[in-house]
């Protein structure tokens, strides 16, 4: 990765325009609240990519006309983005294996959502690639949240 100053709200407007195509399909409502000027220490295209391997999760997971919420601020020590779904959830079980490669909940469901288990595994490597950290909470049925938080650059 190629570290540079890179504002998170950025980061979100490119993510939106690449899923767009998704979220309109499956009548889902995308809500925002953004701080301006939280600037990491990033790889642009990194970052994107981060964000929008989430947002395709949060979609795909999620049935229709539900809502995915996204927030961006900071703390002392990192820019952060959390997106926040009200999809089919995960089980505690199943949650350390989601960032393996391959590594799909369930097979015979996901098959037909035409993925391949990598997009995590990816996330997980570009986040630590940021030297950023990556959790999860989940419960089963009600929904999920992805926290992603980015060492951060004083403005
Ligand atoms: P792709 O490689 O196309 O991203 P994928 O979405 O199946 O395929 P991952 O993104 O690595 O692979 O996710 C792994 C598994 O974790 C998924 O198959 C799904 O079972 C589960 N998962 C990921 N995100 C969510 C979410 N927001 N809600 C519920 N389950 C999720
Ligand atoms: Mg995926």
């Amino acid at each position: 990765v190629n570290l540079n100053k890179v504002e998170l709200r950025e980061i979100l407007i490119r993510g939106l325009e690449m899923t767009t195509h998704l979220v309109e399909e499956k009548n889902i409502k995308m809500e925002t609240t953004v701080d301006e000027n939280v600037h990491v220490l990033g790889d642009k295209n990194r970052l994107i990519q981060i964000m929008m391997n989430l947002l395709a999760n949060a979609i795909t997971y999620s049935p229709e006309n539900t809502t995915i919420h996204v927030n961006i601020y900071k703390n002392k020590t990192f820019g952060v983005f959390q997106i926040q779904d009200e999809g089919i959830g995960i089980k505690k079980s199943e949650i350390n294996r989601i960032f393996e490669r391959f590594y799909r909940v369930d097979r015979a469901r996901s098959r037909n959502s035409g993925g391949t288990g990598l997009g995590l595994a990816i996330v997980k490597h570009l986040v630590e690639a940021h030297h950023g950290l990556i959790e999860v909470e989940s419960e089963v049925g009600k929904g999920t949240i992805f926290t992603v938080s980015i060492p951060i650059v004083k403005s």
